[in-house]
């Protein structure tokens, strides 16, 4: 069990599947004593009463559930017990299943409100798993993630993040900084000693190597970030190319389309494509013209900027007039994001196998190009193949990637930093009580991460923004 913190004492129930009409709705309870707190509302379906000792530790029971105001069944439910602390708490649980009637359930809980169970908060149920140890902060958040995932490989990734994964390398990070933290205090206390330079060698090729294996895990969480968010492939082009064409081409050809974006301002011409469990966000934007109004260069600054910040481009011309010499211009200074060219309406070519005279060369070697149709669907399967291609050869699942919250991120840079700057005072030949000082923080913020040392206000930051009943 955690200290200092303190453990919440009164128990807890929340709805824990979504609000609204359902055939099924769970609700669930947390207390260090729950179940003789509900056993007044139970029958057997025969109306005798229940004990206690009925219940068998995460069996389902069919029971009845009564109304004090009217001694009346309110609803059949289904109920498991799990005693602590073999339960998702650490406390007493216990689920109950009922009928997905909204007025039902508030009746419910409003019964149990009567006899001191409250309504959890945010995250309450996680936070106790936490504060019972039950799991980490890494694995309490990788949860969240789970749960919040956008794709088959972020959840994926959060999983193995609940299991631990990242919670094992920290702590291996953990143990190594302590042991050389631990070498350092011990030459303290033999303060007359001189400083053995052959150790202090040692030490600064540990806590290089400990550097090394941060900046590795921070890389790698690049792509982590991406499995969570989808990558952002914005389509321009002039305008009349083809760009709403295609998009809606390629919206129709997705039937996995995920049409909120969470936590981005929605803008009608985005959506969501899945290429094999990564998601990828395509983004129309205005034409891209020279002259035009105001408003049209608005438009066009913008997507330039988009197609900066972007992680992919579809730079989309006309297959039958080929380049004009803006977008020549533009392509040939190009080098943002990877792009691809895409040569739509095709079917207006002519069926001579020379496409057309004004392509350049230097085009091929640049970019990869496909033609396409938004007329007939020509090309479309190729064009979603090419950017399966560009998004998709993100590592496979393990070693390679890491899917790092903004939290930890930071934490994890706050610890490279003091290492560096450790590894800098050793180069610097400083005493030791010097030495140890980031070293020290270090390994708070190092700590800070998993929750092996918390505050109570970073617990509140992080369960708060936890879903009720989880
Ligand atoms: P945007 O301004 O780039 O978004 O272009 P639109 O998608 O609005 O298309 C401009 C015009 O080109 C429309 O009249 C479309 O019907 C036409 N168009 C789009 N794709 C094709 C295509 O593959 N072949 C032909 N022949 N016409 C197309």
């Amino acid at each position: 069990m955690r200290s200092p913190l303190q453990l919440d004492q009164d128990s807890i129930v929340a709805l824990a599947t979504p609000p609204g009409m359902s055939a099924v709705a769970i609700l669930r309870l947390s207390g260090v004593i729950v179940l003789p707190l509900i056993i007044p509302f139970l029958r057997f379906p025969s109306g005798g009463t229940v004990g206690s000792d009925f219940f068998t530790p995460r069996m389902l029971h069919r029971l009845n559930f009564i109304d004090p105001d009217h001694n009346a069944i309110l609803d059949h439910v289904l109920i498991v017990y799990f005693p602590a602390p073999f339960s998702f708490t650490g406390e007493d649980v216990v689920e109950i299943q009922g009928h997905g009637s909204p007025v039902v359930l508030s009746r419910m809980l409003e019964i149990f409100a009567s006899v001191g169970i409250r309504a959890a908060a945010p995250g309450e149920f996680s936070r106790r798993a936490y504060l019972n140890g039950k799991m980490d902060l890494v694995q309490a958040e990788s949860l969240m993630r789970l749960i919040e995932a956008s794709s088959l490989r972020a959840a994926r990734e959060a999983t193995r993040h609940m299991e631990g994964d990242l919670s094992e390398r920290l702590k291996g990070m953990r143990h190594e900084l302590l042991t050389i933290l631990s070498h350092l205090e011990a030459s303290l206390d033999f303060s007359e000693d001189e400083i053995d330079p052959l150790g202090t060698q040692v030490l600064k090729g540990s806590l290089m190597g400990v550097v090394e294996r941060l900046e590795h895990l921070l890389a790698h969480s690049l792509a982590g970030q991406h499995l969570r968010d989808g990558f952002d492939l914005v389509l321009v082009g002039r305008p009349n190319v083809g760009k709403s064409s295609l998009f809606n081409r390629l919206a129709g050809k997705d039937r996995a389309i995920v049409t909120s974006i969470p936590g981005t301002t929605r803008d009608l011409n985005e959506f969501r494509l899945m290429i094999d469990g990564v998601a990828i966000n395509l983004v129309d934007t205005a034409g891209l013209r020279r002259d035009g109004c105001e408003i049209e260069r608005e438009g066009i600054r913008r997507a330039l900027a988009r197609m900066q910040e972007a992680d992919g481009v579809l730079f989309v011309a006309e297959a039958h007039t080929g380049m004009m010499p803006e977008e020549e211009a533009l392509l040939s200074e190009w080098s943002g994001p990877k792009t691809l060219l895409v040569w739509n309406k095709a079917d207006l070519l002519p069926p001579s196998p020379t496409l057309h005279s004004n392509r350049p060369s230097w085009l091929s070697e640049k970019f990869v190009e496909i033609f396409v149709s938004c007329r007939d669907g020509s090309g479309l399967e190729d064009l979603l193949g090419a950017i399966g291609q560009f998004f998709t050869h993100i590592p496979a699942d393990g070693e390679g990637t890491l899917l790092l919250v903004a939290r930890h991120r930071q934490a994890l840079m706050r610890v490279q930093a003091l290492i560096k700057e450790c590894i800098q005072l050793i180069i610097d030949e400083m005493p030791e009580e010097i030495i140890v000082i980031p070293l020290r923080e270090g390994l708070a913020v190092l700590g800070d991460i998993t929750g092996e040392v918390s505050q109570e206000d970073l617990l509140d930051l992080i369960f708060n923004t936890f879903c009720i009943g989880k």
